[in-house]
This record gives C-alpha cells, sequence and structure tokens, in this order.
C-alpha cells in the first residue's frame, strides 16, 4: 500500500464552483465545491461514532451560501480549514482527504 505524503503547494478557487490544487507531485487536482461540502469530514456533517454506535446528524435545511467558498485556512501542516457561504466551518480537510475527493478527469476513470 502506497502511503500519500504529498502537500499542495497551490490552492487556488479556479472558478465560481471548483477548486483546484496543485501538489509537489506534480497532480492537478479539481473539486467542486458541492463536492467538498458534502463530504465536510466534521461531526457535524459525517455524524460521530461513539463507543462503536454510529450518530448520524440530523438533517439540516439547506441555508443559502452553502455551496459557496468564503475561505480557507492552512491549519498546521497537515490539513485546510474552510469556511462556507453559511458560516460553516469546522470541517478539517486534510490533505489526504482533499486529494481523495480530486475530480480530476484521471482520477474519476480510475474509479
Ligand atoms: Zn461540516
Ligand atoms: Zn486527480
Amino acid at each position: 500500500m502506497r502511503i500519500l505524503h504529498v502537500i499542495p503547494t497551490k490552492i487556488k478557487s479556479s472558478s465560481q464552483d471548483q477548486i483546484s490544487i496543485q501538489w509537489d507531485d506534480g497532480h492537478l487536482s479539481v473539486i467542486s465545491l458541492r463536492t467538498l461540502r458534502n463530504e465536510c469530514p466534521c461531526a457535524g456533517c459525517q455524524g460521530e461514532t461513539v463507543l462503536l454506535k454510529t450518530y448520524l446528524p440530523n438533517p439540516q435545511p439547506e441555508m443559502p451560501g452553502k455551496y459557496v467558498l468564503k475561505g480557507a485556512q492552512q491549519v498546521g501542516s497537515y490539513a485546510l480549514q474552510i469556511t462556507w457561504g453559511d458560516g460553516h466551518a469546522t470541517g478539517l480537510y486534510t490533505w489526504e482527504k482533499l486529494r481523495s475527493l480530486c475530480e480530476c478527469e484521471e482520477c474519476l476513470k480510475r474509479t
């Protein structure tokens, strides 16, 4: 198994609804904001597993701005914290997570 130790060298919003990430191994990722938000790794979005029981979050009504990228800030050397248009900002996207969400042609073909 290959352990991924790539880090992004450049992250930018390449258009209204997607971001692009340049990795230090040369790969260029594109991820739609919709995918990014739906895959938000925080407990509020993905639920929490406590003592082998999984607690799913209550469904939240969709707020305006849910898929709008307001800001992104690097956390330490391992993750990106993203702030959304509806004020949600608890998701920490690790580099591995971001890379696994890549929607470039090459990665889509592989799945
Ligand atoms: Zn979340
Ligand atoms: Zn890719």
